[in-house]
C-alpha cells in the first residue's frame, strides 16, 4: 500500500471511531425544536423538505403559515390533499399590512390552530412557519407560545422558521440554523419565481 494510501486509511479509521462514540452517546428519543432563521433562503423549504420525509414515512404533520403570501401556496396544493392539516391566516398580515388590530385578530385566529396541533398527540411534526413576526410585532404573547411549545406531547417535533427569531425561542428550541445570504436572485433583479420562492 502506498503512503498516502496508508494515511488515508488511517485518518478514516480515527474518523470512523469519533463518529461511532458519538452515535453511541446519543440515545435519548423524543420530538425536537428545530428553527430555522436568518436572512437567506431556505428557511421555509427546508421545513416542507422535513415534512416530505415524515410524509414519507407515514407520519402526520400539520402546517400553520402565519403570513398570508400574495400568490397562490405550492406547499398547500400539493400537501392538503394528502391528508396535512393546513391554516393559513385567513386575512390581515402581510408585509404591506398597517392596521394592527385586524393583524393581532388574524394572527389570534390561526395561533388557535396551531395551540390545537401543539396538543394534538396524532401529529408527529408541526410546522409554524413565519412565526417568529407574530413575536416581534407584538401579535402574539411570547409566553403563552413557550408554554404550548413546553406541554406539547414528548413524541411531537415542531419547526418554526422566520428571521430574527426571539433569544427564548433559540435557547427552547434543540436544532437552530441561521441561514446566510451569500447571493439572492432577486437582488440581480430577477423576479420571484412560482414553483421555486412559493
Ligand atoms: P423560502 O420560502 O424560499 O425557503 P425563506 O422562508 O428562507 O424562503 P422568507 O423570508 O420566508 O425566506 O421568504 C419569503 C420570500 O422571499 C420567498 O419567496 C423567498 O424565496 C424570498 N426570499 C428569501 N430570502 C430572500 C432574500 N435574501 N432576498 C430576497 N428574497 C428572499
Ligand atoms: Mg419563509
Amino acid at each position: 500500500m502506498t503512503d498516502k494510501n496508508e494515511m488515508h486509511q488511517k485518518r478514516q479509521q480515527r474518523l470512523k471511531e469519533a463518529v461511532d462514540e458519538r452515535i453511541s452517546k446519543a440515545n435519548e428519543q423524543r420530538g425536537i425544536l428545530i428553527v430555522n432563521t436568518g436572512n437567506g433562503k431556505g428557511k421555509t423549504t427546508a421545513a416542507f423538505g422535513t415534512l416530505t420525509r415524515a410524509l414519507g414515512h407515514n407520519k402526520k404533520g400539520g402546517v400553520v403559515q402565519f403570513i398570508k403570501g400574495l400568490w397562490e401556496n405550492g406547499e398547500k396544493n400539493l400537501l392538503e390533499p394528502l391528508g396535512v392539516e393546513f391554516h393559513v391566516m385567513a386575512t390581515g398580515f402581510t408585509w404591506e399590512t398597517q392596521d394592527k388590530a385586524s393583524d393581532t385578530l388574524a394572527c389570534q385566529e390561526v395561533w388557535r390552530k396551531a395551540k390545537q396541533m401543539l396538543a394534538n398527540s396524532q401529529l408527529d411534526l408541526v410546522i409554524l412557519d413565519e412565526i417568529t413576526y407574530m413575536i416581534t410585532y407584538g401579535y402574539l404573547d411570547l409566553e403563552e407560545l413557550l408554554i404550548a411549545l413546553k406541554n406539547r406531547p414528548n413524541h411531537q417535533t415542531v419547526i418554526i422558521t422566520g428571521r430574527a427569531c426571539h433569544r427564548d425561542i433559540i435557547e427552547l428550541a434543540d436544532t437552530v440554523t441561521e441561514m446566510r445570504p451569500i447571493k439572492h436572485a432577486f437582488d440581480a433583479g430577477i423576479k420571484a419565481q412560482k414553483g421555486i420562492d412559493w
